[in-house]
């Protein structure tokens, strides 16, 4: 099966294009169409990506954003933001909240699957071997580094589909170093 990708989405059209466009290639998408329920089915679902648009009723995408890089099971986890305002400051506060990559709407279909590949291969390249990655996250991967992400390589037979929502991936490693 295809890697995971969560689509946080409150437009319905948008929604089905993205999600249809991810599954023609070879992903398994799974949709939320209410920004509030994000943060739980993504713990349940364990998502390789999130693709996440910004603007939304009820909660931002944004502060949803935030609350997955605050989250020690969902952090590593890339993000690609999609939002309908290209203003350079839109796209600044974006990456500050800690969206891995950005596109802007109307999608360019093309670039949204490039973005979305592009994003999926620096996870897995950065799981794997050394993390190219910033602050003290590299520190805790190096080492454990069996315990790093691997989408498709499942080291202990651990099964990567069935997350118990009360688990945490990385419960086995420190603490409290993330800034
Ligand atoms: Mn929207």
């Amino acid at each position: 099966m295809g890697q995971k990708i969560l689509v946080v989405e409150d437009n319905e059209l948008n929604l089905k294009l993205f999600c249809d466009l991810l599954r023609a290639h070879g992903y398994e998408a799974e949709a939320v169409r209410d920004g509030r329920e994000a943060l739980e089915r993504a713990r349940a679902f364990g998502p390789d990506l999130v693709v996440m648009d910004i603007q939304m009723p009820h909660i931002s995408g944004l502060e949803l954003i935030e609350q997955i890089k605050a989250d020690a099971g969902l952090r590593r986890t890339p993000i690609m933001a999609v939002t309908a305002y290209a203003a350079k400051g839109d796209e600044e506060r974006i990456r500050d909240a800690g969206a891995e990559g950005y596109v802007s709407k109307p999608i360019s279909v093309l670039r949204f699957v490039e973005a979305v590949a592009g994003l999926l291969e620096a996870a897995t390249a950065r799981a794997e071997s050394e993390p190219e990655a910033s602050e003290g996250e590299a520190a805790s991967e190096q080492l454990f580094p069996g315990e790093s992400r691997d989408p498709d390589g499942c080291d202990e037979g651990e099964g990567e589909g069935e997350l118990d929502p009360g688990l945490r991936r990385d419960d086995a490693g420190p603490k409290g170093e993330t800034p």
